[in-house]
């Protein structure tokens, strides 16, 4: 079958990059070759900006209901193509197919929940302080042209959460979004074109985040870069990024704490869910379990009882728990972390190998390891898998220590009966979000959402978003009448 050549979007046209290269996407499912598309070298980012510069105060002059009907036309387009863009999905990333549905379907309250937001946006009017006769009026205004960068794990949710949102916030936009997974960008992208957006003022390109990612970072011409990834690569873009306004989503390890009173039933099913879910490649997994030393051994037994019921498998099929993981980079981290955990004493109960006899190298089991401490890869990063490190506690202070040490601050959640303690935990915790008794895979359309200390930069989601995507600008007014008494 002949390999389908998508491309690039640039000033309102499907587009080749200038030099013709191309590079391959493949299916960490199946292992075929999915599509080819354009590899944008800094000149074709370049001309993106450019489109985008040209275009912006074109669509900021839109008023917020022409730019509000924009946003609900594109989930109009998304609406009848859910079922085949999240094949398409499962395919490029290698998630579960009912994983990959809610993926693209949850765009759509999303995108509506923002442009409500929108609608209603309230700006204060403020009385001078020290001059009676003047009035402050605030006026929230685009940032410009903005560079969005979104990784391969979620690759509908994150552009559905940043691309559109700065777009009718009156942004121009140029979304790069991981190489791995452009395809999803590409399908997004003719949701898009159904919307009536001014030329120019929404732009795709793909090609590697250290050139094509890094061009939009350093253009002098981009006034906004909203960035999702790993924790090194955003501090590297925060150091080059000068001064523009930078978002950063970055990465997590979030500790689960189960107390010796909560519901072990309950807490074991949270854990398998938030260490399971997309292979564990979410920012905000159960990174790390803390559980009680009275409550451990029977937490562990029902833990693995509930890791086996995640089944792996082929994940165009309904009853796949977990699929493929996205990539063998990420992999090889998984199991340098295992090997690691297991060569400084911790013990794996459940999983711990590849999956022989898929069709790619790319298929790992829901893992158990007990006996994980805090010099361990498994017990103070980043893992990024389907795994669940199991790390005992004796004492809340020793609970809080051992969750805040990686200087991680996306999620945590506590599991607990007594409130009291819960909120202990809570004001004692550094991250951006606490969850009591549930996992700390947890996100809502109108919460906050973003890390404290190396979690990132920021808050998104709800009208945060839209604080996100604009600046304020005060608009002085003498209001009084001159000493002469003319008005
Ligand atoms: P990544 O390697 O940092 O890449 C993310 C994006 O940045 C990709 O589009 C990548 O392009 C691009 N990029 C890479 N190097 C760049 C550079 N020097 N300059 C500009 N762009 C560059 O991250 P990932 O492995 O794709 O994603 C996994 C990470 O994302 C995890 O750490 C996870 O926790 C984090 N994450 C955080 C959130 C959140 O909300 N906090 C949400 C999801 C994921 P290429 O693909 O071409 O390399």
């Amino acid at each position: 079958m002949d390999v389908p050549h998508l491309r690039m979007f640039i000033d309102g046209e499907w587009c080749d990059s200038a030099t013709g290269e191309t590079f391959e996407v493949h299916s960490p499912a199946t292992g075929e070759v999915l599509a080819t598309l354009p590899k944008a070298n800094r000149e074709d980012v370049r001309r993106a900006v450019d489109a985008a510069e040209e275009a912006q105060p074109r669509l900021a002059r839109l008023s917020i209901k022409e730019r509000a009907e924009m946003a609900v036309r594109i989930t109009e387009a998304i609406r009848p193509n859910i079922d085949a863009w999240a094949l398409d999905l499962t395919l490029e990333q290698g998630k579960p197919i009912k994983e990959a549905r809610l993926e693209v379907s949850e765009v759509i309250p999303n995108l509506l929940w923002n442009t409500e937001d929108l609608k209603r946006l309230e700006t204060p009017v403020l009385e001078g302080y020290s001059k009676p006769e003047m009035m402050y009026l605030l006026r929230r205004e685009p940032l410009g042209t903005v560079g969005v960068i979104t990784p391969w794990n979620y690759p509908w949710l994150l552009p559905g959460e940043f691309v559109v949102q700065a777009l009718i916030c009156g942004n121009a936009v140029v979304f790069k979004p991981a190489s791995a997974t452009p395809i999803s960008a590409v399908h997004f992208l003719e949701a898009m074109q159904h919307a009536g957006i001014p030329r120019g003022a929404m732009n795709l390109i793909a090609g590697p985040g250290p050139t094509a990612g890094m061009e939009l970072v350093e253009n002098p011409k981009v006034d906004g870069i909203c960035f999702t990834g790993e924790t090194a690569t955003g501090e590297e873009i925060s150091h080059r990024a000068g001064l523009k306004k930078v978002g950063l989503e970055l990465g997590g390890s979030g500790p689960l704490i189960v107390l010796d009173d909560a519901d072990l039933s309950k807490a074991a099913r949270d854990i398998a869910f938030g260490c399971y879910n997309n292979a564990g490649q979410v920012c905000c997994a159960n990174g790390r379990i803390l559980v009680h030393e009275k409550v451990h051994d029977a937490l562990v037994r029902k833990v693995v009882e509930e890791s086996r019921r995640w089944r792996l498998g082929d994940p165009r099929r309904e009853e796949t728990d977990i699929g493929s993981m996205n990539n063998e980079p990420t992999l090889a981290k998984v199991e340098r972390h295992l090997a690691d955990g297991v060569g400084r004493g911790a013990q794996v109960l459940a999983g711990g190998r590849r999956v022989p006899a898929m069709p790619t190298p790319l298929y790992f089991p829901a893992t158990v390891v007990d006996g994980v401490t805090t010099d361990m890869l498994l017990g103070n990063s980043e893992t990024f898998g389907p795994v669940a490190p199991i790390l005992e506690f004796r004492s809340l202070e020793q609970a809080v220590e051992i969750a805040n040490l990686p200087r991680y601050g996306l999620s945590m959640a506590i599991h607990t009966a007594n409130i009291k303690r819960a909120f202990t935990l809570a004001r004692d915790l550094k991250a951006g979000q606490i969850v009591i008794n549930d996992p700390v895979l947890y996100w809502d359309y109108n919460h906050p959402w973003g890390g404290f200390r190396r979690s990132g930069i920021g808050r998104v989601a709800g009208r945060w978003t839209i604080e996100a995507f604009t600046e304020i600008k005060t608009v002085i007014l003498n209001v009084g009448e001159s000493p002469d008494g003319a008005s």
